[in-house]
């Protein structure tokens, strides 16, 4: 539970409890990692028997983290203290997990705070917990999931063989599958459904939806067990948007449904199939800014080659039931299941973004519509990609920023999203995007597949 506050009496308690429980399970370090603006997972690592002081107390980070590239270069910005400052890394202990496939291993997503005890302003998972807290004034929660797209090569980087969604590709790699899918299981994250994706060597994962942090908290948790059974059974996992120039990338789509205590929002309402008032100005509100929302969750220069019509990444204004190249895409599930199986799905975002961030600035936007009761425009049951452009005037469609700067403008003139990142978070979430640009823009595609491959 995020608090603005440090209780250190009760943490040291906590702390205190837990490393215990991890030294009789034979686990003797404990990983504390966060996601930084540019969508890396930074960490730093403890013993388990100093959990006490480490929840109590912290482990020292810089502030620089935030002004970190993907690359690892370091922006400038407003609010950058260069090499001066210091933070703390304090884990949340409702989320500790032993690690199934890191032997002696434990992990924590950690909160981030000043050495005076106060939340950092750029904590993108007190963002998250922010979020909710909104909901949670108005009545309303979310449920949200990530669906996880990676290629699995051998160890010279070649895809893995077999055809597309094929049973082939399944059967070859039976092994691995199971026992990425056993480690998560004792992680306590429920896998949905596994499966061989489209492009050369890509699988697909999905996990039940969750409370947004603890979402968000999973989707770091499985990329990081992906990655590291991969490498146990000698294969490696590529989360990037795009593996090789041309083909089908990797998108990291979010699942979302809203609630009111337990009754479902996005079914068994009036509206368009079935959806309530809330859950219709739900989605209006992410609908609107989603050409902004692109710079959180499709926030690299590469995740811009991914963005490309007829690929299923939903590159166009537009919404549709059951439509796989509108960017948001209304599920209801099969009759019978709808009221609990009802949820959008927003496909233009991919694995290069930082999961906190994602789901902060979705509810944020989704909000926005909620208080402004937003409607939808008509949806569209067609590629919209394959409309003329008369049709697609007509309906309002229009193509997403097709560049980091294009979809940089469109967060900073947004009505709402900078604002509720907060001055630093939403400045310097800029910086970064932009000396990302800078470095990277001009690369050729097949450099910067290259230079991006193994980074996320
Ligand atoms: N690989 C597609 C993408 O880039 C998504 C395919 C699907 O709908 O699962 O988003
Ligand atoms: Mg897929």
């Amino acid at each position: 539970m995020f608090s603005t506050r440090l209780d250190r009496e009760r943490l040291a308690d906590l702390g205190a409890a837990a490393a215990e429980r991890l030294l009789r399970a034979g686990v003797d370090l404990v990983a504390l990692s966060f996601v930084d603006n540019s969508g890396i997972s930074r960490v730093k690592a403890v013993p388990a028997g100093k959990l006490a002081s480490v929840a109590a107390w912290g482990v020292g980070a810089s502030n620089s983290f935030d002004f970190f590239l993907a690359t690892d270069s370091i922006a400038s910005g407003a609010h950058s203290l260069g090499p001066v400052g210091d933070l703390r890394l304090h884990p949340d202990l409702d989320a500790l997990t032993v690690l199934a496939a890191q032997p002696g291993w434990a992990w924590a997503p950690a909160w981030r705070y000043d050495q005076d005890g106060r939340a950092h302003p750029q904590d993108s998972r007190a963002l998250t917990a922010a979020a909710v807290g909104q909901l949670a004034e108005r009545g309303l929660s979310v449920r949200a999931a990530f669906e996880l797209e990676w290629v699995v090569t051998d160890p010279d980087e070649v895809p893995v063989p077999g055809p597309a969604y094929g049973y082939a590709r399944l059967s070859r790699h039976h092994d691995y599958l199971r026992k990425l899918v056993s480690a998560l299981d004792s992680q306590r994250a429920e896998v949905e459904q596994i499966h061989p994706e489209y492009a050369a060597g890509q699988f697909e994962l999905s996990v039940a939806a969750a409370d947004p942090v603890r979402a968000a908290d999973l989707a770091v948790l499985t990329k990081e067990t992906v990655r590291r059974v991969s490498e146990a059974c000698g294969l490696r996992a590529s989360f990037t948007p795009k593996f090789q120039p041309g083909g089908v990338g990797n998108g990291g789509h979010v699942h979302l449904s809203l609630w009111h205590g337990d009754q479902p929002l996005c079914s068994a309402g009036n509206g368009p199939f079935q959806l309530t008032p809330a859950g219709e100005a739900f989605g209006a509100g992410i609908l609107r800014r989603l050409p902004a929302l692109l710079a959180v969750g499709a926030p690299s220069v590469i995740s811009y080659l991914r963005l490309t019509p007829h690929h299923w990444a939903g590159v166009f204004t537009a919404w549709g039931c059951e439509n796989r190249e509108t960017q948001l895409r209304l599920i209801r599930g099969a009759a019978g299941q709808r009221s609990t199986a009802a949820n959008w799905e927003v496909k233009c975002f991919d694995l290069t973004a930082n999961p906190y961030l994602v789901l902060a600035g979705l509810i944020f936007a989704g909000l926005a519509g909620i208080d402004a009761e937003e409607r939808l425009p008509p949806p569209i049951d067609v590629d919209p990609g394959s409309l003329s452009p008369d049709e697609a005037a007509a309906a309002g469609v229009v193509r997403l920023p097709t560049s980091l700067p294009d979809s940089i403008a469109a967060f900073e003139a947004d009505d709402v999203l900078p604002k509720a990142f907060g001055e630093e978070l939403g400045t310097t979430l800029l910086d970064v995007r932009r000396a990302e640009a800078a470095e990277l823009g001009a690369l050729p595609d097949a450099e910067l597949c290259r230079v991006m491959r193994w980074l996320h």
